[in-house]
């Protein structure tokens, strides 16, 4: 292991992805490792926002049809762009919605308990959100969620065995939802193996992929997963609160939405205004009401990246700069106490790491203090997250510098080991 800083430079020096960090806005003075968690802003992404606020100017309500980009057919142009990130054919992916609200559509179309198969299965390390929703969801269709929500548990905390997962798919489970990408330790899950194993047990199944699309290349469609839905801030730097996606596999066309509106019309008989919905005939049909138009408008611009970019020299720098970024710490912090709690092997690693440590709260804010931006994730985890479009091997370095210096001088001891509101 070579911990000099010019071997650093000289990985930098062979990254053909290196000029689009020219692409990005960075935070000036900081090495910003949060893009997971909010992605940074794009420079097409600014400009593609900027002419839609340009169009409204000067089109007003004909934007909706006259605009270069018609507002009228935005959300099925986007995700068409985000088909490839998913890899879904174009017409199984619309840009919709937030997370959350997504998997409220999905799971109020795609859960229907009949006989005894009546629960929803799901895992103990996902995001709270997901799991007041599917709570939720039960409620809503009269069932206990204390008997009717399964989830699996993990062994070590931070991972989820497959075959824990196959084991719990049993002949009462009506639906699975899993993330791709679990939001702490960033372990992958083997999506091909739990949809084959969902399937020939008659289950239904579908992801969450907040931390993996823009993060790995997917194969949703060939996989045959049902349903899938994420946000586009994270990864995708769509901005805060940027409009998330859904996809639904082809199959399932012509099914009416769980929750319908007018924007899940067919796009020809909309303005017929009928009380009788003719749902879209593709995934346009798990939208609701009127898109977000300006909350969607930067996704134009930072899908172009993407495209610009490709998902698979995307995920390779990731992993070159996980797999590096590892390596540094095992050797340069071996003497305090940093537990690396990421999958290590590159086939179940995501495009963060995270670090356990009994002071992680206060180291984190030790790291803001130098100008590293972290995240902290209760109870004692630190996520760092070098985004292959914009950070660097140099900052990789650095970064794992400053950490060390924390510790020798034990820094982190002048703040108190607690959370900020936000972390
Ligand atoms: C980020 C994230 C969310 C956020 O949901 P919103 O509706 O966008 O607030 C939900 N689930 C997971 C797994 C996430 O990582």
């Amino acid at each position: 292991m070579n911990t000099e800083r010019t071997y650093a430079q000289f990985l930098d020096e062979q990254d053909d992805l290196l000029g689009f960090r020219d692409e990005f806005h960075l935070p000036y003075g900081t090495i910003y490792f949060d893009g997971n968690s909010l992605g940074l802003l794009s420079k097409q992404a600014a400009d593609s926002l900027e002419k839609l606020l340009d169009s409204w100017k000067r089109h007003a309500i004909d934007g909706w049809t006259e605009d270069v980009e018609p507002w009228f057919y935005l959300s099925e142009k986007l995700g068409k762009m985000t088909a490839p990130l998913v890899g879904a054919r174009m017409e199984e992916v619309i840009v919709t919605g937030s997370t959350t609200t997504n998997l409220h559509q999905l799971v109020s179309s795609f859960y229907k308990p009949h006989g005894k198969k009546t629960k929803i299965l799901a895992d103990a390390l996902n995001f709270p959100s997901d799991i007041y929703a599917l709570k939720s969801q039960l409620k809503l269709k009269g069932y206990d969620p204390n008997e009717h929500l399964i989830q699996v548990q993990s062994s070590d905390g931070n991972t989820l065995n497959t075959a824990d997962i196959i084991k719990a798919m049993t002949d009462d489970v009506a639906l699975i939802m899993l993330p791709g990408v679990l939001y702490r330790s960033g372990q992958i899950l083997d999506m091909k193996t739990l949809t084959r194993e969902a399937h020939k047990r008659g289950i239904v199944i579908g992801f969450d992929l907040c931390h993996s699309i823009g993060s790995i290349p997917h194969h949703l469609s060939d996989w045959g997963v049902d349903f899938a839905f994420w946000c586009n801030y994270k990864h995708l730097n769509g901005g805060p609160g940027c409009v998330a996606g859904l996809y639904v596999n082809k199959k399932h066309f012509g099914n009416e939405p769980g929750l319908a509106g007018w924007f899940s019309s067919s796009k020809e008989t909309q303005f017929d205004m009928s009380h009788t919905l003719t749902a879209a005939e593709d995934a346009g049909a798990y939208q609701i009401g009127t898109p977000h138009v300006l909350s969607a408008a930067p996704l134009l611009g930072s899908l172009k990246v993407f495209q610009e970019a490709g998902i698979d020299r995307v995920r390779n720098k990731s992993l070159q700069l996980t797999k590096y970024m590892m390596e540094l710490i095992e050797v340069e912090l071996k003497d305090y106490q940093f537990t690396i709690a990421n999958p290590k092997d590159d086939a179940v690693r995501g495009g963060h790491i995270y670090l356990e440590h009994t002071e992680a709260a206060r180291i984190c804010k030790a790291l803001k203090a130098d100008k590293v931006i972290p995240d902290f994730r209760t109870p004692n985890g630190i996520r760092l997250a070098p985004v292959a479009l914009y950070n660097t091997f140099e900052e990789v370095w650095e970064t794992v510098q400053i950490l060390k210096t924390i510790m020798q001088e034990e820094r982190y001891k002048k703040y108190e080991n607690k959370r900020g509101v936000i972390a």
